[in-house]
């Protein structure tokens, strides 16, 4: 490699561990259980996965943080890959029983105001986010899909699945935990970013 493309390559990497060091210390203030980053091109973006949504899940077709109203895969694919990198975290909830829905999406929305936080500080400090979340969002007690636009785009975080990412499988490639049993829950939020 000429003395030229060594440097360019070194200035990159130099200036990505920078943003990451950014993160990491911003990351420090929340009670967060794990995280770790990659590129986006690495991703498995999965058409199967939207089948999957189609035809199981209760949410399609009801909310602007789902499909068909996120856009087709292809469409997520293009919007992920805006952004060269991204930040998986994870965050921990003690219940009772993890089967009883009631009581584990009770405990989401702290993770939620922990995502909003983190996004809000990553654009603070010159970062261009998307930010994705575990599930379909539950901001409003009814959604204004479709008759009217969403009430709170600045908050609304997409589903991961919704843009063909199955999470456990993501989690697993990263080495982190999905499974801390019966009495503990894990939310994860998934944040792309660029440096403007
Ligand atoms: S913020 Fe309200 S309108 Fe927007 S996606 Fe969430 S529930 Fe629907």
């Amino acid at each position: 490699m000429c003395a030229e493309g060594f440097n360019r390559k070194e200035k990159t990497e130099s200036t990505e561990m920078e943003e990451k060091k950014i993160i990491e210390q911003l990351l420090a203030g929340y009670p967060i259980y794990q995280y770790s980053f990659f590129q986006t091109r690495d991703l498995d973006i999965n058409s199967r996965v939207r089948e999957i949504c189609r035809t199981e899940c209760e949410r399609y077709g009801t909310s602007w943080s789902c499909p068909p109203a996120v856009g087709t895969v292809e469409e997520c694919r293009e919007k992920i890959l805006n952004y060269p990198e991204g930040l998986l975290f994870s965050t921990v909830a003690e219940v009772h029983n993890i089967l009883d829905m009631k009581e584990t999406l009770s405990t989401r929305f702290a993770h939620e105001e922990i995502t909003v936080s983190v996004e809000r500080k990553m654009r603070k400090n010159g970062f261009d986010v998307l930010t994705l979340s575990s599930e379909s969002c539950a901001i409003c007690s009814s959604c204004a899909y479709p008759g009217a636009p969403c009430r709170h785009p600045d908050r609304m975080h997409p589903c991961i699945e919704s843009h063909g990412i199955v999470v456990s499988s993501l989690v697993e490639k990263l080495k982190m935990d999905y499974y801390l049993g019966e009495q503990i829950l894990l939310w994860f939020s998934l944040i792309l970013f660029r440096k403007q």
